[in-house]
Protein backbone atom coordinates (compact mmCIF):
# COMPACT_ATOMS: atom_id res chain seq x y z
CA UNK A 1 0.00 0.00 0.00
CA UNK A 2 1.21 3.47 -0.60
CA UNK A 3 1.47 6.10 1.85
CA UNK A 4 0.76 9.43 0.28
CA UNK A 5 1.93 12.99 1.70
CA UNK A 6 -0.51 15.96 0.62
CA UNK A 7 1.12 19.70 1.84
CA UNK A 8 -1.51 22.70 1.96
CA UNK A 9 -0.01 25.74 1.28
CA UNK A 10 -1.76 28.44 1.83
CA UNK A 11 0.28 31.35 0.50
CA UNK A 12 -0.88 34.53 1.68
CA UNK A 13 -4.54 33.71 2.36
CA UNK A 14 -6.75 32.71 5.13
CA UNK A 15 -8.67 29.42 4.41
CA UNK A 16 -12.27 28.83 4.46
CA UNK A 17 -11.96 26.16 7.11
CA UNK A 18 -10.43 28.85 9.57
CA UNK A 19 -14.35 30.59 9.40
CA UNK A 20 -17.47 28.40 10.85
CA UNK A 21 -18.40 25.68 8.26
CA UNK A 22 -21.66 24.23 8.26
CA UNK A 23 -21.42 21.39 10.39
CA UNK A 24 -21.86 18.94 7.38
CA UNK A 25 -18.88 19.71 5.40
CA UNK A 26 -16.82 20.24 8.59
CA UNK A 27 -17.73 17.31 9.88
CA UNK A 28 -16.41 15.61 6.26
CA UNK A 29 -13.37 17.64 6.55
CA UNK A 30 -12.53 16.47 10.31
CA UNK A 31 -13.70 12.69 9.34
CA UNK A 32 -11.42 12.63 6.11
CA UNK A 33 -7.86 13.94 7.67
CA UNK A 34 -8.29 11.72 10.56
CA UNK A 35 -9.18 8.88 8.10
CA UNK A 36 -6.43 9.64 5.79
CA UNK A 37 -3.68 9.76 8.99
CA UNK A 38 -5.47 6.94 10.41
CA UNK A 39 -4.32 5.33 7.18
CA UNK A 40 -0.39 5.91 7.65
CA UNK A 41 -0.50 9.37 5.12
CA UNK A 42 0.92 12.57 6.08
CA UNK A 43 -1.04 15.57 5.92
CA UNK A 44 0.50 18.80 6.75
CA UNK A 45 -1.32 22.28 6.30
CA UNK A 46 1.26 25.36 5.79
CA UNK A 47 -0.86 28.62 6.75
CA UNK A 48 0.39 31.93 7.13
CA UNK A 49 3.14 32.21 9.89
CA UNK A 50 0.00 34.18 11.52
CA UNK A 51 -2.28 31.68 11.63
CA UNK A 52 -0.42 28.54 12.58
CA UNK A 53 -2.21 28.74 16.04
CA UNK A 54 -5.34 29.13 14.29
CA UNK A 55 -4.78 26.56 12.22
CA UNK A 56 -4.03 24.30 15.36
CA UNK A 57 -7.20 24.58 17.04
CA UNK A 58 -8.82 23.55 13.66
CA UNK A 59 -7.40 20.10 13.09
CA UNK A 60 -6.87 19.56 16.47
CA UNK A 61 -7.12 15.64 17.08
CA UNK A 62 -6.92 14.62 13.76
CA UNK A 63 -2.89 14.36 13.08
CA UNK A 64 -2.75 17.05 10.51
CA UNK A 65 0.89 18.29 10.95
CA UNK A 66 1.49 21.55 11.16
CA UNK A 67 4.07 23.65 8.56
CA UNK A 68 5.16 26.93 7.92
CA UNK A 69 6.20 28.44 4.35
CA UNK A 70 9.36 29.94 4.84
CA UNK A 71 12.06 29.83 7.69
CA UNK A 72 14.73 32.19 8.13
CA UNK A 73 18.22 30.43 8.25
CA UNK A 74 19.18 31.86 12.00
CA UNK A 75 17.45 31.16 14.96
CA UNK A 76 17.50 34.88 16.04
CA UNK A 77 19.15 37.88 15.11
CA UNK A 78 18.82 41.55 13.33
CA UNK A 79 16.73 39.83 10.67
CA UNK A 80 13.42 42.33 10.47
CA UNK A 81 10.70 40.67 9.40
CA UNK A 82 11.72 37.08 9.74
CA UNK A 83 10.91 33.99 11.24
CA UNK A 84 12.92 31.47 12.59
CA UNK A 85 12.86 27.94 12.26
CA UNK A 86 12.95 27.12 16.54
CA UNK A 87 10.23 30.10 16.63
CA UNK A 88 7.96 27.91 14.35
CA UNK A 89 9.01 24.72 16.16
CA UNK A 90 7.63 26.41 19.65
CA UNK A 91 4.34 27.30 17.83
CA UNK A 92 3.95 23.22 16.91
CA UNK A 93 5.30 23.38 13.47
CA UNK A 94 7.41 20.07 12.28
CA UNK A 95 7.47 20.91 8.55
CA UNK A 96 8.41 24.36 6.63
CA UNK A 97 8.43 24.94 3.07
CA UNK A 98 11.66 26.58 1.31
CA UNK A 99 12.21 27.49 -2.36
CA UNK A 100 9.06 28.13 -3.15
CA UNK A 101 9.29 29.42 -6.66
CA UNK A 102 6.95 32.32 -5.23
CA UNK A 103 10.17 33.18 -3.14
CA UNK A 104 12.44 32.85 -5.31
CA UNK A 105 10.90 35.15 -7.83
CA UNK A 106 9.83 37.87 -5.46
CA UNK A 107 12.82 37.51 -2.94
CA UNK A 108 15.43 36.08 -5.06
CA UNK A 109 16.23 33.10 -3.31
CA UNK A 110 18.79 31.01 -4.39
CA UNK A 111 19.57 27.22 -4.56
CA UNK A 112 22.25 28.36 -1.54
CA UNK A 113 20.11 30.35 0.56
CA UNK A 114 17.45 27.20 0.12
CA UNK A 115 19.95 24.57 1.41
CA UNK A 116 20.85 27.11 4.51
CA UNK A 117 16.95 27.43 5.12
CA UNK A 118 16.52 23.28 5.14
CA UNK A 119 19.81 22.78 7.14
CA UNK A 120 18.35 24.94 9.63
CA UNK A 121 15.04 23.67 9.55
CA UNK A 122 16.14 20.15 9.94
CA UNK A 123 18.48 21.29 12.74
CA UNK A 124 15.35 22.55 14.33
CA UNK A 125 13.34 19.40 13.79
CA UNK A 126 11.51 21.07 11.34
CA UNK A 127 11.13 18.50 7.99
CA UNK A 128 12.15 20.23 4.86
CA UNK A 129 9.98 20.31 1.87
CA UNK A 130 12.53 21.65 -0.95
CA UNK A 131 11.00 22.95 -3.86
CA UNK A 132 12.26 22.73 -7.33
CA UNK A 133 10.87 23.43 -10.79
CA UNK A 134 11.85 24.52 -14.26
CA UNK A 135 10.09 27.55 -15.43
CA UNK A 136 8.21 27.69 -19.19
CA UNK A 137 11.45 29.08 -21.27
CA UNK A 138 13.47 26.57 -19.69
CA UNK A 139 11.04 23.54 -20.73
CA UNK A 140 10.74 25.17 -23.91
CA UNK A 141 14.42 25.20 -24.95
CA UNK A 142 14.38 21.65 -23.33
CA UNK A 143 16.47 22.45 -20.41
CA UNK A 144 13.99 21.35 -17.87
CA UNK A 145 16.25 17.67 -16.45
CA UNK A 146 19.54 20.05 -16.50
CA UNK A 147 17.51 23.00 -14.70
CA UNK A 148 16.54 19.88 -12.01
CA UNK A 149 20.07 18.79 -11.80
CA UNK A 150 21.21 22.51 -10.99
CA UNK A 151 18.54 23.07 -8.57
CA UNK A 152 19.37 19.92 -6.99
CA UNK A 153 22.76 20.44 -7.00
CA UNK A 154 23.10 23.86 -5.52
CA UNK A 155 20.98 23.12 -2.84
CA UNK A 156 23.03 20.26 -1.85
CA UNK A 157 26.32 21.36 -1.87
CA UNK A 158 24.87 24.26 0.66
CA UNK A 159 23.02 21.52 2.88
CA UNK A 160 24.78 17.78 2.84
CA UNK A 161 23.05 14.69 1.64
CA UNK A 162 21.52 13.95 4.98
CA UNK A 163 19.73 16.80 5.15
CA UNK A 164 18.71 16.36 1.67
CA UNK A 165 17.93 12.78 2.15
CA UNK A 166 15.52 13.58 5.23
CA UNK A 167 13.57 16.12 3.56
CA UNK A 168 10.80 15.87 1.13
CA UNK A 169 10.77 16.82 -2.67
CA UNK A 170 8.15 18.92 -4.18
CA UNK A 171 8.47 19.02 -7.94
CA UNK A 172 6.53 22.24 -9.10
CA UNK A 173 6.86 23.52 -12.75
CA UNK A 174 6.37 27.30 -11.76
CA UNK A 175 4.01 26.99 -15.25
CA UNK A 176 1.62 25.22 -13.76
CA UNK A 177 1.69 27.15 -10.09
CA UNK A 178 -1.19 28.69 -9.80
CA UNK A 179 -2.50 29.16 -13.86
CA UNK A 180 -4.94 25.94 -13.41
CA UNK A 181 -2.67 24.44 -15.95
CA UNK A 182 -1.51 21.10 -14.01
CA UNK A 183 1.84 19.39 -16.05
CA UNK A 184 0.84 16.42 -17.84
CA UNK A 185 0.98 13.02 -16.35
CA UNK A 186 3.60 12.07 -19.06
CA UNK A 187 5.40 15.29 -17.59
CA UNK A 188 4.94 14.64 -14.01
CA UNK A 189 6.48 11.03 -14.78
CA UNK A 190 9.32 11.90 -16.87
CA UNK A 191 10.42 15.05 -14.21
CA UNK A 192 10.12 12.35 -11.33
CA UNK A 193 12.06 9.68 -12.97
CA UNK A 194 14.60 11.91 -13.79
CA UNK A 195 14.85 13.95 -10.10
CA UNK A 196 15.06 10.19 -8.74
CA UNK A 197 17.61 9.36 -10.49
CA UNK A 198 19.65 12.03 -10.16
CA UNK A 199 18.91 11.97 -6.33
CA UNK A 200 20.32 7.96 -6.50
CA UNK A 201 23.53 9.52 -8.57
CA UNK A 202 24.01 11.60 -5.32
CA UNK A 203 23.69 8.74 -3.24
CA UNK A 204 19.82 10.50 -1.51
CA UNK A 205 17.94 7.37 -1.99
CA UNK A 206 14.19 7.78 -0.12
CA UNK A 207 13.48 11.08 -0.36
CA UNK A 208 9.67 11.16 -1.27
CA UNK A 209 8.56 13.19 -4.08
CA UNK A 210 5.56 15.41 -4.90
CA UNK A 211 3.86 17.24 -7.54
CA UNK A 212 2.74 20.46 -6.81
CA UNK A 213 1.18 22.82 -9.86
CA UNK A 214 -2.88 23.44 -10.05
CA UNK A 215 -3.55 19.57 -8.33
CA UNK A 216 -7.52 19.96 -7.87
CA UNK A 217 -10.23 17.57 -7.30
CA UNK A 218 -10.59 16.81 -10.49
CA UNK A 219 -6.96 15.66 -11.40
CA UNK A 220 -5.85 14.52 -8.16
CA UNK A 221 -6.21 10.65 -8.96
CA UNK A 222 -4.37 10.49 -12.48
CA UNK A 223 -1.51 12.75 -10.62
CA UNK A 224 -1.11 10.04 -7.47
CA UNK A 225 -1.40 7.31 -9.53
CA UNK A 226 1.46 8.33 -11.37
CA UNK A 227 4.59 5.72 -11.02
CA UNK A 228 7.49 8.30 -8.55
CA UNK A 229 4.93 10.03 -6.98
CA UNK A 230 4.79 10.51 -3.62
CA UNK A 231 2.03 13.46 -2.67
CA UNK A 232 0.73 16.61 -3.47
CA UNK A 233 2.10 20.24 -2.54
CA UNK A 234 -1.51 22.36 -3.27
CA UNK A 235 -1.82 25.81 -3.18
CA UNK A 236 -5.30 27.33 -4.27
CA UNK A 237 -7.43 23.83 -3.48
CA UNK A 238 -6.27 23.43 -0.04
CA UNK A 239 -7.46 26.49 0.99
CA UNK A 240 -11.24 25.14 0.49
CA UNK A 241 -12.56 22.24 3.23
CA UNK A 242 -14.47 20.57 0.22
CA UNK A 243 -11.32 20.68 -2.55
CA UNK A 244 -8.78 19.52 0.02
CA UNK A 245 -11.14 16.72 1.73
CA UNK A 246 -11.93 15.45 -2.06
CA UNK A 247 -7.83 15.51 -2.68
CA UNK A 248 -7.38 13.64 0.80
CA UNK A 249 -9.96 11.23 -0.34
CA UNK A 250 -8.13 10.77 -3.67
CA UNK A 251 -4.82 9.94 -2.02
CA UNK A 252 -6.80 7.06 0.56
CA UNK A 253 -8.37 6.38 -2.82
CA UNK A 254 -5.01 5.85 -4.97
CA UNK A 255 -3.46 3.97 -2.25
CA UNK A 256 -6.37 1.18 -1.75
CA UNK A 257 -6.35 0.92 -5.78
C1 LIG B 1 1.83 25.97 -4.63
O1 LIG B 1 1.54 27.01 -4.05
O2 LIG B 1 2.85 25.35 -4.30
C2 LIG B 1 0.94 25.47 -5.68
C3 LIG B 1 1.23 24.35 -6.25
O3 LIG B 1 -0.15 26.25 -5.98
P1 LIG B 1 -1.42 25.79 -6.87
O4 LIG B 1 -1.85 24.44 -6.38
O5 LIG B 1 -2.43 26.84 -6.64
O6 LIG B 1 -0.95 25.71 -8.29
Amino acid sequence: MRHYCIVGNHKMNVSEYEHSLEPERKKRFVNTMTKAVREGHTIVLCPTSVRIEHIADVVNGTGVALGAQNCHWENSGAYTGEVSPSMLAEMGCTWVIVGHSERRRDQCETDELIGRKASAALTNGLRPIICIGESIEQRRRGKTIDVLNKQIDGILSACGRLVFDASVIAYEPVWAIGTGLSATTEQIEEAHLAIRESCRERGILDTPILYGGSVSADNSDEILSCQHVSGALVGGASLSSDNFSSIVESAIRCANA
